[in-house]
């Protein structure tokens, strides 16, 4: 996830507005797999136990000066914050469209419609993978959990 990541940082390092205290994808009610909670748990204890959550409208675990509390652990969803995006959906004709979407903040520049494939972070390959994680994690039973939950204090 971090190389593909730093590969696309680098072909669009000129319209990435992402840095430290922009926080605007930083919204309440996040919810990630039981594998990704753990991972914070794990790597974060004295954020969980001993810190407040933010209060209700921002990611619970936003710092008052913009940035994340646990960000080398941070989910999958906000890995892909900032980046060109593209998908694949079924439209009302069950026909395959791609779709695209970019950060407002990171609109200038080429447009996405004309961006090749390959510089655009594909939506699937990453979520299928982590689901596989989360069946192993949980012996079959996928569980998502709200970030603010993972706080013994949840204010
Ligand atoms: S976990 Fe961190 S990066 Fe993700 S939404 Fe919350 S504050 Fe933002």
């Amino acid at each position: 996830m971090d190389a593909g990541w730093a590969r696309l940082a680098a072909r669009h390092g000129e319209r990435l507005r992402c840095r430290r205290g922009c926080a605007d994808c930083c919204v309440d009610g996040i919810t990630v797999f039981s594998v990704e909670a753990e991972r914070i748990r794990r790597e974060f204890p004295e954020v969980v136990e001993e810190e407040d959550p933010a209060p209700p409208g921002r990611c619970a675990f936003l710092a008052p000066d913009g940035s994340c509390r646990v960000y080398p652990a941070r989910p999958y969803v906000c890995r892909t914050q900032g980046l060109p995006l593209r998908w694949i959906e079924e439209d009302l004709d069950l026909q395959l469209v791609e779709m695209r979407d970019v950060c407002p903040l990171n609109e200038d520049g080429p447009p996405l419609e004309e961006l090749p494939a390959e510089d655009c972070w594909e939506i699937g390959p990453v979520e299928e993978r982590l689901r596989e994680l989360e069946d192993r994690f949980t012996g079959g039973r996928p569980r998502r959990i709200g970030l603010r939950e993972l706080f013994a204090r949840r204010g």
